[in-house]
């Protein structure tokens, strides 16, 4: 009997999103159990696009890693006796463009991952409603999370605000049913030749990847960088990480000069490695005793927390979780402007901001510990607010997600809704001496106080002239000095804040 003559549909289109694999994906196997003939597709969504920047790292790692996507496609296939099988990518409005392939395709279905962005589910209900009008059903369902929208709720039905009880919830509904992998090898034969591509009325489509140039992009330094794309490069930092850093994650996590995390947050971005495959490592080395790999499943949590406030509080975008904190002033004018451009481009005269900030330009990466002290010197050294410093890294991170830096922001200025209190402000020198004592860090983004001693590194103006020159550093000119003064910022801080105290 030949397996996919029960199925309901005769073909099939897959529209790949946020995540760009074959391996354990969960619309295509809905797809390939569903449908004969099923293609998968992706779309370089203009709506997005058109507001980047030409060179942009992140359209790089997207069509690099599609390249890798459409190569397993090919082997899946093959290996399963389709030959052409691949992938078809188009550049379009995704609202036109997609219905306008799903049509020219003659599918009854689209199958598509679930994504809570509010601009996806704006875009994903005109998709719906212009696919439903050609008689095609669109079909979502969960991937990128392990729980998502209502999946972990307190007691009382509510979702949850606060992080501990969350991840207890979390923790105590996990099973391996949750963190299975979905099997679509199994069922890889339905996996459809791919057809020459359809000529469509707004936006174009290739059998296969189109170049950057073909897209209207330029090259980055993405290739210089140790970020390998694809669900390859996936794999390769995975196996790095677990072969024995996950292990040390606790010790080693808050130390950015140390190879401690997974830098894996691009490809969890775009869904270049499941989610569950990673909770399901964290997860049973954590049950066999690992402290490391708990802590590590700990951040994965916290992803999945942050993805379901976004969901249940969409307001956080543009606006403070508690909304009293709505009522700050934050500084603006000419003086702020500048003190933002200065923290923008590393020029604060507070070491580890600046070598982080050069870090995030330099290679769109930035530590964790980094991105809340640089986050916290905004906010509450220099009076800015979160949402300026919210959208710079928007612009510049690699795995820029809006649910993760909208908490992290919200987090570090207090805003948020498991947020640090506004009394706790970090000092900018204390975090360097500590989280990079011997200022290694700090030395590879600002060569030129690379020769001060490691007491001196954290705080240059307190050297003596003596120790700055014998280092070969002229504050004013090499380096700058301090913007503003820690100590008198933090009072600013305290009563710029009292505001939200006050008429609570
Ligand atoms: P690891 O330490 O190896 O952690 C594994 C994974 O867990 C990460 O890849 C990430 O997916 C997730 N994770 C870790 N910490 C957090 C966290 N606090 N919140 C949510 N998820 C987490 N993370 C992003 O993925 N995108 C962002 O845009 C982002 N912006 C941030 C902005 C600020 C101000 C702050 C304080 C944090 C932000 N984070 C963001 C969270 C965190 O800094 C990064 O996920 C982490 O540094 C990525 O490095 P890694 O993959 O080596 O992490």
């Amino acid at each position: 009997m030949n397996p996919t003559a029960e199925r309901e549909l005769d073909a099939a289109l897959v529209w790949l999103r946020r995540d760009l694999r074959v391996d354990d994906h969960a619309a295509l196997y809905h797809a390939l159990r569903a449908a004969r003939r099923v293609w998968c597709a992706f779309v370089f969504d203009t709506a997005i696009l058109d507001a980047l920047p030409r060179a942009d790292r992140r359209v790089e790692f997207i069509r690099d890693s599609l390249v890798g996507v459409d190569a397993e496609l090919r082997a899946l296939g093959a290996s399963h006796g389709v030959d052409g099988a691949g992938l078809l990518v188009a550049h379009g409005r995704a609202a036109d463009v997609l219905p306008a392939l799903a049509d020219a395709l003659h599918v009854q279905g689209v199958y598509a991952s679930h994504d809570d962005d509010p601009y996806a589910l704006a875009r994903d209900a005109q998709v719906r409603g212009r696919l439903s009008e050609l008689g095609i059903a669109l079909h979502t369902s969960k991937d990128h999370v392990i729980f998502e929208r209502d999946e972990v709720l307190t007691q009382g039905g509510s979702p949850f605000s606060v992080f501990t009880p969350y991840k207890n919830a979390w923790l105590a509904k996990v099973d391996p049913f949750y963190l299975r992998a979905y099997p679509v090898a199994k069922y890889a034969a339905a996996l459809a030749p791919r057809p020459a591509p359809p000529a469509l009325p707004t936006g174009r489509v290739w059998a296969g990847v189109p170049t950057l140039a073909e897209i209207g992009f330029e090259p980055t330094n993405l290739h210089q960088l140790r970020l390998p794309t694809g669900p390859a490069g996936a794999a390769e930092l995975l196996d790095d990480f677990l072969a024995e850093r996950i292990d040390r994650y606790r010790e080693t996590r808050d130390y950015p000069a140390v190879k401690g995390p997974s830098y894996l947050s691009t490809h969890l971005r775009f869904g270049t490695v499941s989610i569950r495959r990673l909770a399901r490592e964290a997860w049973q080395r954590a049950q066999a005793g690992s402290a490391g790999a708990q802590g590590w499943l700990s951040e994965l949590i916290w992803r999945d927390f942050y993805h379901q406030i976004l969901y249940h509080h969409p307001h956080v975008v543009g606006h403070a979780f508690r909304r009293e904190y709505d009522r700050i002033h934050w500084e603006h004018g000419r003086h702020a402007d500048e003190h933002f451009a200065a923290w923008c481009e590393g020029r604060t005269g507070y070491p580890l901001v600046d070598a982080a900030m050069h870090q995030l330009a330099q290679t769109g990466y930035m530590h964790n510990r980094l991105r809340m002290v640089s986050a916290s010197f905004l906010t509450k050294d220099l009076g800015i607010d979160w949402r300026r410093g919210e959208a710079w890294f928007a612009e510049k991170l690699n795995d820029f997600d809006l649910a993760a830096n909208n908490g992290g922001w919200q987090w570090a200025a207090s805003t948020g809704c498991d947020a640090q209190p506004y009394f706790r402000i970090f000092n900018p020198v204390a975090q360097s001496e500590k989280f990079d004592p011997e200022g290694r860090f700090i030395r590879r983004y600002l060569p030129q106080l690379a020769k001060l001693p490691d007491k001196l590194i954290h705080a240059p103006w307190l050297a003596k002239p003596a120790d700055l020159d014998a280092a070969g550093v002229r504050l004013g000119v090499d380096y700058p000095r301090p913007i503003v003064d820690h100590a008198a910022a933090r009072e600013k801080t305290l009563q710029r804040y009292a505001v939200v105290k006050a008429r609570r």
